[in-house]
């Protein structure tokens, strides 16, 4: 019978991905999301390029009872849950928001499938919680810390997992912490659209280097790096998102919290990066070095073996992928989603 798959926040950028990759991968899939950060167009798109269809729940996970009303309309085999609010500096603005979003939503969630005895999870976790790491690279058992609201939400949220799977022995849980997730699907119709200014260096040069933007603060070049600016490890989300499919296709083999790393174990830097994507877009992104900032740290990137030993995962894709993809998204659609003709 075909697996059903409930994917919270499956409008937004990783989300979409990852819907087209299960229903590649022959999973039926139900998405539930609010579309605070997304447009219904990404997904609209994912049933174009599958010629499949998604049921699609506008709700908000906040709410308790609309959620409850997913889980009576279908029996889901595992849950991915993407939704949340992820832009670092408004965290630090509106705190409460994001505690009362993030986790709010997550224990809403916890507890509806709990209701309904669905106990397989796949959580979207993030670098961030290494804090600022000792050293590089990375493994799972580092310890872990926040830097900002939004980061301890995703460290409240992998606590409270440990909690309940303490608590319940059936949960299977799947802690899937990011590194840097950039590019788009190959076809050039799905994609990142930030809304407003991009806080992250992927989309900001695409959108200097399509002429959106005059040019790219660098933020600092004084940092203990290779050429002073900061190194990170950054993922295709192709990549990421295969890493999804397998973690349902495999997730019955697993007991409690399994924690990985989903990163390539290569370090880029923010020049190395400007300097790629001019090659690789054939366009000159033009830049100022600025302030450090605040809250940034020199580098991060992963040890990705563990992901590789549980889950038979590791990244395929690599910079010039990353780069040639972004720009084939960024080129065909300047605006971002617009409504469909
Ligand atoms: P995104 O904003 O594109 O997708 C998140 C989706 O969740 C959006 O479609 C949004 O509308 C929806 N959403 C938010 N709050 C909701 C709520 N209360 N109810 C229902 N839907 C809600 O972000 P993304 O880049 O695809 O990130 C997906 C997940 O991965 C997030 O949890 C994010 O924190 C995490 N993550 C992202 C990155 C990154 O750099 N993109 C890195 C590490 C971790
Ligand atoms: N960065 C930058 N200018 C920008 C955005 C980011 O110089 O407009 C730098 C940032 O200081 C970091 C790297 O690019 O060294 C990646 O930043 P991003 O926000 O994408 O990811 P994160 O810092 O969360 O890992």
């Amino acid at each position: 019978m075909t697996k059903k798959i409930l994917v919270t926040g499956g409008a937004g950028y990783i989300g979409s991905h990852t819907c087209l990759l299960l229903l590649e991968a022959g999973f039926e899939v139900v998405v539930v999301d609010n579309l605070c950060n997304s447009s219904l167009e990404s997904l609209r798109r994912v049933e174009k390029l599958t010629n499949q269809f998604i049921r699609f729940y506008k709700v908000d996970l906040t709410d308790f009872d609309s959620l409850s009303k997913v889980f009576d309309d279908h029996t889901f085999h595992s849950v991915i849950h993407f939704a949340g609010l992820k832009a670092v500096g408004e965290s630090a603005e509106i705190p409460l928001h994001y505690y009362e979003q993030n986790i709010g939503s997550t224990i809403n969630l916890l507890k509806v499938m709990q209701a309904n005895n669905c106990k397989r999870f796949v959580f979207s976790s993030s670098a961030t919680v290494y804090g600022d790491p000792a050293s590089v690279p990375i493994t799972e058992d580092f310890p872990i810390s926040a830097t900002n609201p939004y980061g301890r939400t995703k460290l409240f949220i992998e606590e409270i997992l440990r909690d309940q799977s303490k608590a319940d022995k059936d949960w299977q849980i799947v802690l899937l912490r990011y590194f840097n997730p950039v590019g788009a699907h190959k076809s050039g119709m799905i994609g990142e659209d930030p809304q407003g200014i991009p806080n992250n260096l992927m989309p900001f040069i695409s959108q200097v280097a399509v002429g959106k933007r005059d040019k790219l603060s660098v933020f600092g070049d004084d940092y203990d790096t290779p050429d002073g600016t900061g190194v990170r490890d950054y993922i295709h989300v192709l990549d990421l998102a295969d890493a999804h499919v397998k973690s349902v296709q495999k997730i019955d083999q697993f007991r409690g919290v399994t924690t990985l790393n989903l990163g390539t174990g290569k370090g880029v830097s923010v020049l190395e990066m400007v300097k790629a994507f001019e090659k690789g877009s054939r366009k000159s992104v033009a830049y100022q070095i600025v302030d450090r900032r605040p809250g940034d740290i020199a580098e991060c990137w992963a040890d990705p073996a563990k992901a590789l030993e549980v889950l038979g995962w590791n990244a395929k894709l690599g910079l010039e992928a990353m780069i040639e993809d972004t720009w084939r998204w960024q080129s065909n659609n300047p605006l971002g989603y617009e409504p469909s003709e």
